[in-house]
């Protein structure tokens, strides 16, 4: 048996995957051995990252490095950057929204093989924690605000991404639900909420879907590091649900030596350096961590290795980057179309304006600042580079071609940072080229490399040349500039540090930034200096932009350039309620600027940026046929909902965004998305907002159970459009509703749900069931009713279909804290379905106890 320090009880060994997936491995009873035989110092030396995204190769086990990558929405390989580019998925948010676990997962394995093709073994993907609040920063990220769905939807990802013998990597584990003061927070969650709600989706991606890693978070929970946490990491995770694979830390959260070792983290990212490598050496041979619990890591990443075929079929260093530099396979446009649409959620639809009637519209105007400039991703590590990118009104414009004028106006600015100039006005001054020159100066002078760059935007995750915080040198970056009409230009440089920017040889901005809380808002979000400059047409300019991070910067390296014709609101609002007034329909394209949503902060307001609710309002009341689409990860308040003929929510769609787009508003496809989250009315109605932590860090989860619908269902208040909600378009009859009239104490429930599809296209429905505890559950701090079981349900015209769903015997279960364990209290509960939690036509009792 196993033993560990402090009286541990000991892991299982080699506990088997809880779901004998295709290319899931148990540890080989000798690798027990080998490991036992490799030297401490080379034990150890294997669970710190190389650099910061592979793991160390050890030649005498065959074993190579193994590369990880980011991320949920897209996988980027090691560099970011627009010579590899990656598909751009729709962002996880989106994927909850088409409540179709089956798509999920085939998008999951194209990604899974686009990765593969890029030489990554380990995806750090899926993100699962919940919307506790519509503010998160990273709630585009996270697929729902309800467990159940998150938890179906997330081991689809996991089980499709690991199909392709990619490892999944399940983050944030737990409690990283919010962003502000992540690094620190200590998340107050009761075993309660923890086991009821934030686990659930680990819990499945570990126990069903087999994942082969989980990322344990930079947060605290109930006064322990999550890095730390010998309660949910050990105890909870791998001896109580078996988890079999590694626990890796999020990148820079192993912040202690004896700690981080005896709670069962398994390997510290990124390296070479951290908080393990001779310092854990030194605390095995002096006994405080026994070489037992060291083994069982190194057992753990030798399966991981199996998994990913890093063990059994070894590869030199050479053939593993040769793999990476290869062509890769990216994910499939047309999949990405498909699913984009089935993401969009028609929300509002008054007199079937959607899908559009080309016959009655011979001018088409697409509106809005993300009409020309949407956001099809959000901030931080999640964001990729894709090849290409259709806007709102490229993607109808190339649809309505030679039957429908296509005008459009950005009706006002949202950007925090200006938008890059177009590549084709910029060009390489030494190869001619469109796009930028870079380069690379060390401390004394000496040009140590240089290159072409196709874009003005750049992100190094590791210092490019050696140049990086707290390095000596600077990175230049010259291009010669051609405008396509004279008039004055905005001019802006971004990047944590030093910059200098001067036209034709004549400095315009030099200035310093300041550095952020948070290194990836150095990436996402870093300070910019502005100034304003007069071109000619078709006039040459030469610019020269000098950038030195700075000294005490952290992150990623990031500058960038730009450039945008110089607006006022005033002008640009007019413009558009022109543009939109002479238009038979006015497509209004409103949602979040490229930094609205980002890791490493949380958003401030539920509102659009800028001007945005006004230039709604304005051109509705210019056109009564406004149709609204939001371009957003998360929720955003509608107060113009009433004045507008129709409403699709967007998310953040991906590259694909206008031509998914025009197929579902011109009816070749169905907007076939449900919220997965509630649109609040107003931000005074949702039960958790700001997630500030208290001046002592602490984050306390003080609602419990009650998040999302579930407390709006308490409290009174009516959302927006509720959780669940979606009309499509065709409509829906739920006719009847059969299961059996008792379950017992740990059965599942099959109900049988019969609907008809009423209405003249064919369409998607997504029937919904949820589940209502005897008595008073809201007495007891407890919600009136729960997602229980769902699924997704296509017909044709008058078509009817009966649909199994399966309640799981949990759904019956509560946490009990005083007992430490799931118990099942009976009594009757009723099973209501419907098309959303707040229209729920059906509805039967059932009996749970003994029977
Ligand atoms: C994020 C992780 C990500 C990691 C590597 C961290 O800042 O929280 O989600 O996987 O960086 O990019």
């Amino acid at each position: 048996m196993t033993t560990y320090p402090q009286g541990a009880p000991a892991i299982p060994a080699g506990a088997p995957a809880a779901v004998a997936d295709p290319g899931s491995v148990a540890a080989l009873p000798s690798d027990r051995d080998f490991v036992a035989a490799l030297p401490v110092a080379e034990k150890v030396r294997l669970l710190t990252g190389a650099d910061s995204w592979r793991t160390h190769g050890n030649a005498t086990i065959g074993l190579r490095p193994m590369v990880t990558s980011d991320g949920p929405a897209g996988v980027r390989g090691t560099v970011r950057d627009e010579r590899h580019p990656s598909a751009s998925l729709p962002c996880p948010s989106a994927l909850g929204a088409t409540w179709d676990d089956e798509l999920v997962g085939r998008l999951a394995t194209a990604l899974g093989l686009e990765a593969r093709s890029k030489g990554v073994d380990i995806l750090l993907a899926p993100t699962v924690n919940l919307m506790r609040t519509p503010l998160g920063g990273r709630g585009f990220e996270f697929f729902a605000e309800d467990p159940v769905l998150t938890a179906r939807l997330a081991a689809a990802y996991v089980r499709g991404v690991q199909r392709a013998g990619v490892a999944a990597t399940v983050k944030h584990y737990v409690g990283n639900d919010s962003e502000t003061g992540r690094w620190i927070y200590d998340a107050q969650i009761s075993e309660t909420a923890l086991r009821e709600l934030y686990l659930v989706p680990f819990e499945a991606c570990v126990r069903e879907a087999g994942a082969w890693l989980v990322m344990a978070a930079y947060n605290k929970v109930n006064g322990h590091r999550m890095t730390e946490n010998l309660h949910l990491l050990r105890d909870v995770m791998k001896n109580e649900w078996g988890f079999d694979g590694v626990v890796i830390s999020d990148w820079s959260a192993a912040r202690s030596t004896h700690e981080t070792a005896a709670a069962t983290l398994d390997l510290s990212m990124p390296g070479p350096e951290g908080p393990w490598g001779d310092q854990l050496t030194l605390a095995i041979h002096e006994g405080m961590i026994s070489e037992e619990l060291l083994n069982d890591k190194v057992v753990r990443l030798l399966r991981l290795a199996r998994r990913v075929s890093a063990l059994d079929a070894p590869l030199d260093g050479a053939a593993s980057e040769r793999l990476g530099k290869q062509r890769a396979q990216l994910v499939d446009q047309g999949l990405l179309r498909t699913v984009a649409a089935e993401s969009f959620v028609l929300l509002r639809n008054e007199g079937g304006a959607l899908p559009l009637d080309l016959s009655a519209i011979g001018r088409v105007a697409v509106v809005g600042p993300n009409a020309v400039y949407p956001t099809i991703q959000g901030g931080g590590s999640a964001g990729v580079t894709p090849a290409s990118v259709v806007s709102p009104f490229d993607g109808l414009r190339a649809a309505l071609a030679g039957r429908s004028e296509v005008v459009t106006a950005v009706g006002c600015r949202t950007w925090h940072t200006l938008p890059e100039p177009p590549a084709s006005s910029l060009r390489d001054p030494v190869t001619g080229q469109e796009g930028v020159r870079l380069e690379f100066v060390a401390g004394d002078g000496t040009v140590i490399g240089a290159e072409h760059r196709g874009s003005a935007n750049l992100t190094w995750w590791d210092t490019p040349h050696g140049i990086g915080w707290g390095q000596p040198g600077r990175i230049v970056l010259t291009t010669v500039f051609r405008a396509e009409s004279s008039g004055s230009y905005e001019l802006g440089v971004a990047g944590v540090g030093a910059l200098t920017l001067s036209a034709d040889g004549v400095t315009i901005i030099d200035g310093v930034t300041a550095v952020p809380d948070d290194p990836v808002e150095a990436m996402t979000r870093p300070g910019e200096l502005r100034t304003a400059c007069w071109f000619g047409e078709e006039t040459d300019t030469s610019l020269r932009l000098e950038f030195r991070p700075a000294a005490d910067g952290a992150g990623p390296v990031t500058f960038r350039l730009g450039l945008v014709p110089t607006a006022d609101d005033d002008t640009l609002l007019a413009e558009a309620e022109a543009t939109a007034s002479g238009a038979d329909v006015a497509i209004v394209v409103v949602g979040s600027a490229e930094l609205t949503e980002s890791e490493g902060f949380d958003r401030a307001s539920l509102s659009l940026p800028g001007r945005q609710d006004e230039l709604v309002s304005r051109v509705a009341a210019v056109n009564s046929n406004t149709i609204v689409i939001v371009n957003s990860g998360t929720p955003v308040l509608a107060p113009w909902a009433s004045q507008v003929t129709a409403i699709i929510h967007a998310w953040l769609p991906g590259q694909v965004f206008g031509d998914a787009l025009a197929d579902v508003l011109l009816g070749a496809t169905e907007p076939g998305g449900r919220l997965p989250v509630t649109m609040p009315a107003a931000e005074s109605d949702c039960p958790v907002l700001h997630a500030t932590p208290d001046p002592d860090g602490t984050l306390r989860y003080t609602e419990g159970l009650l998040v999302g619908y579930r407390a709006y269902d308490i409290n009174g208040s009516v959302p927006r459009y509720p959780f669940g909600h979606g009309l499509g378009y065709t409509s829906w009859a739920y006719e009847s509703l059969d299961c059996r009239a008792g379950v017992a104490e740990g059965e599942d429930l099959d109900v049988f749900v019969t609907v008809r599809n009423t209405g003249q296209r064919p369409g998607k429905e997504v029937v919904q069931a949820y589940l209502a505890e005897p008595g008073q559950p809201a007495d007891r701090g407890r919600p009136v009713r729960a997602l229980a079981a769902f699924s997704v349900v296509r017909a044709e015209p008058g078509q009817q279909v009966v649909t199994a769903l399966k309640i799981p015997a949990r759904a019956f279960a509560r946490y009990d804290e005083d007992l430490a364990s799931w118990i099942w209290p009976g009594g009757v509960f009723t099973v209501h379905v419907g098309r959303s939690s707040r229209e729920l036509p059906l509805s039967m009792p059932v009996y749970s106890g003994v029977i």
